[in-house]
């Protein structure tokens, strides 16, 4: 096992990779930028190294302070978390040719995934169902693309091979908008991810976004972790998730989950990942998968009693998995809510001084944050501040008990989507499960302030 690992990320996955190297006896090397110079993670670390002012460019996305960090710490494998480098096949090349071990799949891999096309079709190759559209990346030619989308049927979407973040998506009804539409998304993806590949895929009407976790070792051993429903959704980004999804058989979670697991066996893919699917009418198309630990992997962890993170490590560190597919049992329920620094309704980001944090407890809940009374919310990084997730034996009692925690959560000094949470576990459709990927844009436009 590793003795010393470096996590190259802020904010509450630092902390979250940090208390699962502390579990294992490992030393974590934690690095800041100026902005996070006070974080409680930072002066509680066995050592911290600051890699560079506020901006993420000059910072957490800077590959030579990284390395460099690992390098003078005699760090043996580097923990990238989500965001920032965690996708990035580059930096894991950067990383194995240093010395270091990525905590992560290989770097052929990533690319491979992070390239939605290629995705897709080695997925189509794998058999995994995927949603239909164009063989894959979109041609130039107006004549073609119109065939294809008249082939799809209408409304299509128009989506950047290197998109992520719930960017570089246009949806289109028309074939009059269609030429246009595609022109536009293509110059987004270039400016945005310096990539202006785009394909097309059928708009799914009423989907659910359900997603498959997995596990893999170097020897190929693959176990899937159930799935989670991450359908509330805004700007497709997600603002809540729970395991299982309402009302899916598990029948046929059972039957993804393998082609999931065969797949992985297949491309010989190592360490933690999700399939994401879009679920309608009892059918999953695959749409992407993530090379890393998500945001929302607690609500797997709680159910499966699987500690991902932990796993990552053991599996990087070149240990078998130590648990089979048969050994896997899911147990009640969970739900995850972000807290976001910004406004509940209008959605403007609030950074500043929290002047009261005081997160809930009891049974059942887990709050992973590395917030505290009188931090400062830097306005460089995302808004995300926390989560809270709960446990119950039934969906009914995990709901019970995130009412109760979001009524005992107190934070002043910033605004948070809190209030948005709160109504929504007390709002008849949620509860009753199942709700689409629209549902929350639509319930925002009915519940305007
Ligand atoms: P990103 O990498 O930016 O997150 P995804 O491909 O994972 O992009 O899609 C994000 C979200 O966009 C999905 O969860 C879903 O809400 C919506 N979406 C993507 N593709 C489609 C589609 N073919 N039909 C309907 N909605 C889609």
């Amino acid at each position: 096992m590793f003795k010393k690992i470096l996590i190259a990320n802020r904010g509450e996955i630092a902390l979250r990779i940090q208390r699962a190297c502390r579990e294992m006896g490992i030393k974590a090397v934690m690095v800041y930028s100026e902005a996070d110079r006070d974080a409680k993670y930072v002066k509680l670390a066995d050592e911290a190294v600051c890699i560079g002012p506020a901006a993420s460019a000059l910072s957490y996305l800077n590959m030579p302070a990284l390395i460099s960090a690992a390098e003078v710490t005699d760090a043996e494998a580097i923990h990238p978390g989500y965001g920032f480098l965690s996708e990035n096949a580059d930096f894991a090349e950067r990383v194995e040719k240093s010395g270091f071990q990525f905590i992560g799949p290989t770097p052929e891999n990533i690319r491979m995934m992070g390239d939605k096309v290629s995705a897709k079709q080695a997925m189509i190759k794998a058999g995994v169902p995927c949603v239909p559209g164009s063989e894959g990346e979109l041609s130039d030619d107006p004549v073609v693309i119109k065939r294809t989308a008249k082939a799809v049927g209408y409304p299509v979407i128009i989506k950047a091979a290197g998109g992520g973040g719930g960017r570089g998506m246009r949806v289109v009804h028309t074939e009059a908008a269609l030429i246009n539409a595609v022109q536009m998304t293509k110059a987004e993806a270039l400016a945005a991810f310096s990539n202006g590949a785009v394909y097309m895929e059928k708009y799914l009407q009423n989907p659910r976004h359900i997603e498959i976790q997995i596990l893999a070792d170097k020897f190929k051993n693959v176990v899937y972790l159930g799935e989670r429903d991450c359908s509330m959704q805004r700007r497709h980004q997600k603002v809540l998730e729970e395991a299982p999804a309402p009302g899916i058989p598990r029948k046929l979670i059972e039957r993804i989950g393998e082609r999931c697991a065969a797949a992985c066996k297949k491309i010989g893919y190592r360490g933690a990942g999700t399939f994401e699917f879009l679920y309608e009418n009892g059918e999953f198309y695959f749409i992407e998968m993530n090379t890393r630990v998500q945001v929302e992997h607690p609500v797997t962890e709680l159910i499966t009693g699987v500690d991902i993170v932990r796993t990552q490590i053991m599996v990087a560190a070149g240990e078998k998995l130590p648990f089979a597919q048969r050994q896997i049992s899911i147990h009640g329920h969970a739900i995850e809510c972000r807290i976001n620094a910004e406004d509940a309704y209008k959605f403007t980001p609030s950074p500043g001084r929290i002047t009261m944090w005081h997160p809930p407890g009891g049974p059942g809940v887990r709050v992973d944050s590395h917030v505290y009374t009188n931090y400062y919310v830097p306005p460089n990084y995302d808004s995300m501040v926390g989560k809270i997730i709960v446990h119950g034996d039934t969906r009914e009692q995990a709901m019970a008990r995130m009412r109760t925690a979001l009524l005992e959560t107190v934070i002043e000094g910033i605004n948070t989507n809190i209030p948005l949470h709160r109504e929504l576990m007390v709002d008849a459709k949620f509860m009753a499960g199942g709700t689409n990927i629209h549902y929350l844009e639509e319930w925002l436009s009915q519940h305007k302030r």
